[in-house]
């Protein structure tokens, strides 16, 4: 019998995000301070084994639907496509959030191997801009990648877009062209305080109200039905695909969060903003069984709180930025 990922508030998770490595090929403004991070040595990350034996667990015995592969930036881990190939066996819906940087080598390997759907993330189709966001010179690479993801097959491709006040909210309808043109599902994400370099604040977030403004100020939208997705979703009314806005911050949708996550040393966590995480990895390592594995699991998803308190007094940042949790 399947039992629930349930917590006091009547959610039962079924979104699992795992990262898979802390590292990245980029440096963004919003994300990672420009020196890097200090990356977890890899003995500590979790091997394929690990991940698949966790994967398996919480697949089997608490019915989790989804898993989305994530980092750092989850395509410089080596041998991604053997841990594509171990996931895809399990009867999960198999994604993975990239800055699509390697997509033009490795879209259709990952196709093949078994993932379903990608998540490309884009910020700025302007190359000086772009290359100061990322810190990289790498705008092209990445609409190659795009179309890359497009030709093996990934149907919607979906471009993540963190839209910053004064930095890039300029580009919305521009993004909007963009998604329109190459049929490619267009999600504007709020800026959240998880910024390595802690410049994250209120003014500088551009709210879902700001950014349906600015779209309806030239299409016409309808409202599409939204269920536990974190991204309020519209088509455009002339029949031209549609977008999507993450408004974690304006709107929080704490109530229907359906999602928990692994860190790549191994730590779950029940929420993005979480302040405290479960060591899966001790357990693995340490001769734990599969029961013990699942209470640990089970409680902790049992302490989550109600939602996050982004935008008042009583809201404690994370110690660890976007990158090292899993966005
Ligand atoms: N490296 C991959 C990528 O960039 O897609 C996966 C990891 S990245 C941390 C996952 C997502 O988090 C990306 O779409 C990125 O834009 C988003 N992100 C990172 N920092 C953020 C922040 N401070 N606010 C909002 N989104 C953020
Ligand atoms: Fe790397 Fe993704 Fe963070 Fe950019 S957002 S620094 S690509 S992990």
């Amino acid at each position: 019998m399947t039992l629930k990922l349930i917590d006091t508030h009547n959610r039962v998770h079924k979104d699992l995000r795992i990262s898979i490595t802390d590292r990245c090929n980029f440096r963004c403004t919003y994300c990672m301070p420009e020196e890097g991070l200090e990356w977890t040595p890899r003995e500590e990350l979790l091997t394929f084994e690990e991940i698949e034996r966790l994967a398996v667990l919480l697949v089997n015995r608490f019915g989790i639907e989804s898993i989305r592969l994530t980092g750092g930036e989850p395509t410089v881990r080596a041998n991604l496509v053997d841990l594509i190939n171990r996931l895809a066996q399990l009867p999960v819906d198999l994604s993975m959030t990239t800055n699509g940087v390697t997509l033009p080598l490795m879209a259709g390997k990952l196709k093949t191997a078994g993932l379903d759907r990608i998540n490309i993330s884009l910020d700025s189709l302007q190359r000086d801009r772009f290359n100061n966001l990322t810190r990289r010179d790498n705008l092209k690479q990445v609409i190659e990648g795009i179309d890359a993801a497009k030709t093996a097959g990934f149907d919607p491709v979906k471009i993540n877009m963190v839209v910053m006040k004064g930095i890039n909210d300029d580009e919305i309808l521009d993004f909007v062209d963009y998604g329109r043109t190459k049929k490619v599902t267009v999600r504007f994400i709020e800026f959240m305080p998880l910024d390595a370099d802690e410049e994250w604040s209120n003014d500088r977030v551009m709210s879902l109200a700001d950014i349906l403004e600015v779209i309806s100020s030239r299409h016409e939208l309808i409202p599409l039905q939204r269920g536990n997705a974190p991204a309020a979703r519209w088509k455009y009314a002339d029949g031209l695909g549609e977008v999507g806005v993450i408004a974690t911050v304006s709107e929080a949708f704490c109530e229907s969060c359906d999602r928990v996550r692994l860190t790549a040393d191994g730590k779950f966590r029940n929420c993005l903003f979480a302040l405290k995480d479960y060591d899966m990895r001790y357990l693995l390592r340490n001769g734990a069984t599969d029961d013990d594995i699942a209470d640990l699991f089970l409680s902790g998803v049992q302490e989550k709180w109600a939602g996050h308190q982004i935008g008042k007094s009583v809201f404690i940042r994370p110690s660890k930025s976007m990158s090292q949790i899993g966005g």
